[in-house]
């Protein structure tokens, strides 16, 4: 509120960059985090230049995702080079901290990392940037939001009510500063026991898809609760990589297919 008070900041492009789709969600664990991951390789998929930035500075989840480690060099002209992998250039603050070591800030450290980890990398000539926002609807997710122009928000969620009204509110505020909120993921939809095929709704059914109905929202891709994409997500090998022909990797290439 007190940024939203002191006026929109003038928005500046990232230099190279041509879009900037930004993940979000209103609470932490809905698996936000994983389809940033999928959805930046799914978008590479289609012959796109893709680079991911981790933005949750809080804890950030990308190099360990993304099977990536190290320190970013500078460039001469004193930016930061990203580390790639997978053909995705990425930039994390997990690359300036140690693993594990907590990130005791206050508010206005937090603000300039994050303005470093936009205006001080070498991200090169990309035709997607994709956000890993934190969670949440705080300082850093509006002041990013208002900082650069993004063109569009993906919500991920659950389908449990608690979830779903985060993620309300996650929709609402971009739409208070504009940004264009492209739909929602409803993660972790359905179970399917990989013995009996038996289908289960751990956390509810179709939520997601209720919430998108409310809010005028399109329901962007439905990704199953699955072993393997926990699995892969912590390996640091992602699913869309590693079992491309797998429905669960099908689910995120349609993901990305309608975010493009
Ligand atoms: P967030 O970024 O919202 O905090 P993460 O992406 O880190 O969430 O996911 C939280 C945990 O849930 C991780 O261990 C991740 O591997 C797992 N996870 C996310 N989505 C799924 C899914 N569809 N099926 C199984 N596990 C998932």
């Amino acid at each position: 509120k007190l940024l939203m008070a002191r006026g929109i900041p003038k928005q500046k492009m990232i230099p190279g960059v041509k879009q900037v789709i930004v993940v979000a969600s209103g609470k932490g664990g809905v698996g936000k985090s994983t389809t940033a991951v999928n959805l930046a390789l799914g978008i590479a998929a289609n012959d796109m230049v893709v680079g991911l930035l981790d933005a949750d500075v809080y804890g950030p989840s990308i190099p360990r995702m993304m099977n990536l480690r190290g320190s970013p060099e500078l460039t001469n002209s004193n930016l930061m080079r990203p580390l790639v992998n997978f053909g995705i250039v990425c930039m994390s603050m997990g690359f300036l901290v140690e693993e594990g070591a907590p990130v005791v800030w206050r508010g206005l450290m937090v603000m300039s990392a994050i303005e470093r980890l936009l205006r001080q990398v070498d991200w090169g000539q990309l035709d997607y940037l994709v956000v890993d926002m934190p969670p949440g609807t705080g300082d850093v997710q509006l002041s990013i939001s208002q900082n650069i122009p993004i063109s569009g928000a993906v919500i991920v969620s659950t389908p449990q009510d608690i979830a779903l009204l985060d993620a309300q509110r996650a929709t609402e505020m971009f739409r208070k500063v504009n940004v264009p909120v492209l739909g929602i993921v409803q993660n972790m939809s359905v179970f399917q026991c990989p013995k009996c095929k038996y289908e289960s709704h751990i956390f509810g059914a179709d939520g997601a898809r209720a919430l998108a109905a409310k809010l005028a929202l399109d329901v962007l891709g439905d990704i199953p609760l699955h072993l393997k994409i926990r699995e892969t997500s912590d390996k640091g090998q992602p699913i869309v990589i590693s079992h491309p022909d797998s429905s669960e990797a099908k689910a995120y290439l349609r993901l990305a297919a309608e975010v493009i």
